[in-house]
């Protein structure tokens, strides 16, 4: 379960204070998956960086699994990245291509020293077969896969921790229609298998509503607009979300 309240985060931009995330307040409750939609701007990236602790609110409270996220210098922000995993929007980036698939998807068990090295394997042999990956991919680098096996790799590194969250930066985006219904799948029989959470930003409406259970519909940094999925899709209040869905071809 996630829980943001009031948090305000404000950059200063060439001497003039910018309001990135404006009094934001939601939660999400464990098992479930909430999407951020908005225009370029919104804040959505702003909001998902201060989830990960990446940036600090100025004012306001977030808690993540049950604990307050800590200062963003401090130590134990270490111990709430177990909690809360990361998959970035593009897996031709994200991937060390020096890197081979068992290495990339162990890294995080090596950093946080968890388990015996056999247990390491196994561990990421587990990961990549819950995300449809055999054991003959384990030895590739990132330039002899699909753009789609790649961001399995990348959902099976962010699992290897048993993370209760996983927030995900526009998951499908870079690739190709044929294998984005693909990553829909993993991801939801990820969520029915482990009960994750999800936190994600999409432009993309067709994702939101495969995906997502809730929606808040940001502008200039706050929600306009919150609810289910359905009650968004089907029944807009705000004229800004009419337009934002009109926008869909
Ligand atoms: P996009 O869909 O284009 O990624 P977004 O909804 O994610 O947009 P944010 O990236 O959160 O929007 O940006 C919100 C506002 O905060 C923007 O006006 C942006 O220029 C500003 N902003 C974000 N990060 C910083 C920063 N580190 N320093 C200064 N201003 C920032």
């Amino acid at each position: 379960k996630i829980e943001v309240s009031a948090v305000t985060k404000r950059f200063s931009v060439d001497g003039k204070v910018l309001t990135a995330v404006d009094n934001l307040s939601f939660s999400v409750p464990a098992g479930t998956t909430h999407a951020l939609v908005g225009e370029s701007g919104s804040g959505k990236t702003t909001t998902i960086r201060l989830l990960l602790g990446l940036e600090e609110p100025d004012s306001g409270k977030i808690v993540v699994a049950g604990q307050q996220l800590p200062e963003r210098s401090s130590a134990s922000l270490r111990g709430v990245w177990r909690h809360l995993q990361l998959v970035y929007q593009n897996p031709f980036t994200s991937l060390d291509p020096t890197w081979k698939v068992e290495q990339l998807v162990r890294e995080p068990l090596d950093r946080f020293k968890i388990g015996t090295p056999g247990e390491r394997v196994e561990i990421v042999r587990e990961a990549l077969a819950n995300v449809g990956l055999g054991e003959h991919l384990f030895s590739r680098k990132p330039g002899a896969l699909s753009g789609g096996q790649r961001q399995r790799v990348a959902i099976a590194r962010s699992l290897v921790l048993k993370p209760d969250v996983i927030v995900l930066d526009e998951p499908t985006s870079a690739l190709d229609v044929s294998v984005q219904a693909d990553i829909v799948e993993v991801l939801l029989s990820l969520q029915a298998r482990f009960g994750l959470t999800y936190v994600f930003v999409s432009h993309d409406l067709a994702l939101v509503r495969q995906l997502a259970h809730t929606v808040s519909v940001m502008q200039r940094g706050r929600i306009v607009e919150h609810g289910t999925v359905s009650s968004i899709f089907d029944n807009p209040q705000q004229p800004y979300t009419r337009s934002l869905l009109d926008s869909i071809p």
